[in-house]
């Protein structure tokens, strides 16, 4: 049994002054890339599925469980210490349908509620999913989504510190310069921010917008306090470039049978998975959990 708890991994992560990543899956080549990548680095590892990044329609019609059942099953294959997030899904019905099936830390997302409203709904959540043993993430302060010109809103310490206390999250995802959906170009982190808000709240901190984020910053952040990276819209990239990269070598005149038959259509997709591969093992090897797996016990 791989699975442990979020909040145990992360301990282990700021004890020994490293981080870890949430490598975001949206199908079953991504997810077991993920967790296939952590397995060779030898690297504790967050998998799991985002709402926003599921295609809504195919969401209405199966909803969250199937990919709690399914997701679990993949972690129980393996002997890295995971944990299993259903990530920022827009509704608190879809954390309801998550209960039960896997999951080990929900989020719903709500930054982009005023202060209050994020309260008075995360609190919700917590109360919620407490019984059944699963740990809550929030974002206070919002992330700019790629493009954007404004900061979206910094997450401020003071209320980092009152949004923890009366929510009873377990982790808080701050903004601090971070950006949604970027994979280059400049960033401004406030570093400074980072360090006031750790000072400020008990649990993890967790930064979203890892895809574009600084190389030359991560060891800055993780000292200041930052012990999860969230991590996706790279190995979405990474996924499509490959693949049409190997369309394009499908001629003009297919023989289907002979196509499907000798499992050409899934051959496309193995390299594809093998590009998220090596870009999990990078951002593993940058977030310092390389090897890591051998400081949790075996449960
Ligand atoms: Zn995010």
């Amino acid at each position: 049994m791989s699975l442990i708890k979020l909040s145990d991994m992360l301990k282990n992560a700021q004890k020994n002054g490293y981080a870890v990543g949430y490598f975001e899956a949206w199908d079953t080549y991504s997810f077991e890339a993920v967790l296939e990548a952590a397995e060779e680095e030898n690297s504790p590892v967050v998998l799991g599925f985002g709402g926003m990044t599921m295609h809504q329609d195919w969401l209405k019609r199966y909803g969250i469980a199937p990919l709690g059942h399914y997701g679990i099953k993949i972690i129980e294959s393996s002997k890295i210490p995971a944990a299993f997030i259903l990530n920022e899904v827009p509704k608190i019905e879809h954390i309801k349908s998550g209960i039960g099936t896997g999951f080990n830390t929900v989020m719903l997302d709500s930054s982009y509620l005023a202060f209050k409203q994020n309260v008075t709904i995360t609190s919700k959540v917590v109360k919620l999913v407490k019984p059944y043993n699963i740990e809550v993430q929030a974002e206070l302060g919002r992330l700019p989504t790629f493009g954007e010109t404004s900061d979206g809103g910094l997450t401020d310490p003071d209320q980092a510190e009152e949004f923890v206390k009366k929510t009873g999250v377990d982790f808080l995802a701050v903004s601090i310069g971070n950006v949604h959906l970027q994979t280059n170009g400049s960033f401004n982190v406030d570093t400074l921010r980072l360090e006031k808000i750790r000072e400020k709240v008990p649990v993890p901190l967790v930064l979203h917008g890892g895809s574009g984020f600084p190389n030359n910053v991560v060891d800055n952040v993780i000292k200041a306090g930052i012990s999860l990276f969230h991590y996706g819209t790279a190995m979405k990239k990474a996924f499509l470039e490959e693949t049409v990269k190997h369309l394009k070598k499908i001629p003009n005149k297919i023989d289907y049978q002979a196509f499907v038959g000798c499992r050409k259509a899934t051959d496309i997709l193995m390299p594809a998975k093998k590009a998220i591969k090596n870009i999990v093992k990078r951002q593993i090897k940058l977030y310092g959990s390389s090897n890591k797996a051998k400081l949790f016990k075996k449960g």
